[in-house]
């Protein structure tokens, strides 16, 4: 029933940001180079991305919006390998439930430069189907009144407004550096707010360099780069033996996995930058995540280096996706690792990381 489902959505998007996130995820994987999010009233009255991905298909319009349609996925063992941010068709579904209104606007490739705007009503299903209407390749999708048909959480949202546009920036800027993991394919983003009342300001805006160090630079100025090292590991982990059990390995064959830490930090020196932990971006894998054992074991190692402040840190783990079980907690955010425990033990920022760490 829909109050069901209305339940069931509120698990998959949670805030403003995880809204934003399933939407620049969606064109990321529609393999867009250019993505423009488009926040009016700090996200209160709408939230619209735009990217320059495949489009949607008309044969897809009917079930882009339903529950459990997703295009990404081809069976179920393809869950362990899983390449795209999104394969379990909630995203759209839940934000058809959860907001005002949500219309997409898409074009394909056969049929740019006209495109199709469709409307969808609370349950994911196609409300009308416009004319057609001039759009180049990609998708618009366009988020009206998020949790309006959820009082508590409208208020909420309401109340905490800027904060929550704060956050949802943050995570922006994470993906905005997604680069140094997924080499040789930069993306343009834009970031925008409209405020009721004032005017239009960029919050964000990459060129669509493939490459960390451009991205920081336009992201908060070429100062922000000064001091900043490359990080570049490599490490044995052993494999659990539950692992081992669940995989029907035996441990004599068990090579263990090859486990590499790409990305940026700022050196420990004294005044190393104004960066804060809102400036620390973790990624398995190139996505972006929160391993909150791995930040805080960062930053107690700096301190005993005598940091004043923390350091800016731009980490992507690289393992093999058949290591970990990625977006197992609905947000996605959570990711669990076989062997976490061995991992972590392997981890060791060069000299600085001395301790073991606890992923997750
Ligand atoms: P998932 O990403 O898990 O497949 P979603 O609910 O996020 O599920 O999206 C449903 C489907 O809608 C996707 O599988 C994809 O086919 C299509 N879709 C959504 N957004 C876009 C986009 N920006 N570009 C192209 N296709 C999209
Ligand atoms: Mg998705």
């Amino acid at each position: 029933s829909h109050s069901v489902h209305k339940i069931t959505s509120g698990q998959v998007v949670i805030d403003l940001q995880t809204a934003v996130k399933e939407l620049v995820e969606n064109s990321l994987d529609a393999g867009a180079t250019s993505i423009e999010v488009r926040f009016k009233d700090y996200g209160l009255k709408s939230v619209e991305v735009i990217d320059n991905g495949s489009g949607i298909a008309p044969e897809d319009y009917d079930s882009v919006g339903l529950k459990h349609h997703t295009s990404k996925l081809a069976s179920f063992e393809d869950l362990s390998t899983v390449l795209t941010f999104g394969f379990r068709g909630e995203a759209l579904s839940s934000l058809c439930a959860l907001s005002e209104a949500v219309t997409v606007t898409t074009a394909t490739a056969s049929e740019a430069p006209m495109g199709t705007i469709l409307e969808l009503d609370r349950n994911g299903r196609v409300k009308s189907r416009s004319e057609k209407t001039a759009r180049q390749r990609g998708t618009t999708v366009a988020i009206t009144g998020l949790f309006r048909p959820l009082p508590v959480r409208r208020k909420e949202l309401e109340r905490n407004a800027k904060r929550e546009f704060g956050k949802a920036l943050n995570l922006l800027s994470a993906y905005a550096l997604v680069p140094c993991a997924k080499e040789n394919k930069g993306v343009r983003l834009t970031v925008s707010n409209q405020p009721e009342v004032g005017r239009k300001t960029v919050q964000l805006r990459t060129d669509g360099t493939p490459s960390t160090r451009a991205s920081i630079s336009s992201l908060w100025g070429p100062r922000s780069l000064e001091n900043l090292v490359d990080l570049d590991l490599c490490f044995q982990v052993q494999t659990e033996k539950s692992v081992l059990k669940r995989r029907t390995i035996t441990e004599g064959e068990d090579s263990g996995t090859q486990v590499r830490v790409r990305g940026l930090v700022s050196k420990f020196a004294v005044g190393c930058g104004r960066a804060a932990t809102d400036r620390q971006f973790f990624y398995i894998n190139g996505r972006p995540c929160n391993p909150s054992k791995v930040q805080k074991a960062f930053n107690e190692v700096y301190r005993t280096f005598n940091a004043t402040q923390s350091p800016f840190i731009v980490a992507d783990f690289i393992l093999p996706t058949n290591t970990c079980d990625i977006n197992v907690s609905p947000d996605k955010r959570t990711i669990f690792l076989h062997s976490e425990n061995n991992l972590v033990a392997g981890l060791k920022v060069s000299c600085i990381l001395r301790s073991i760490l606890h992923l997750i």
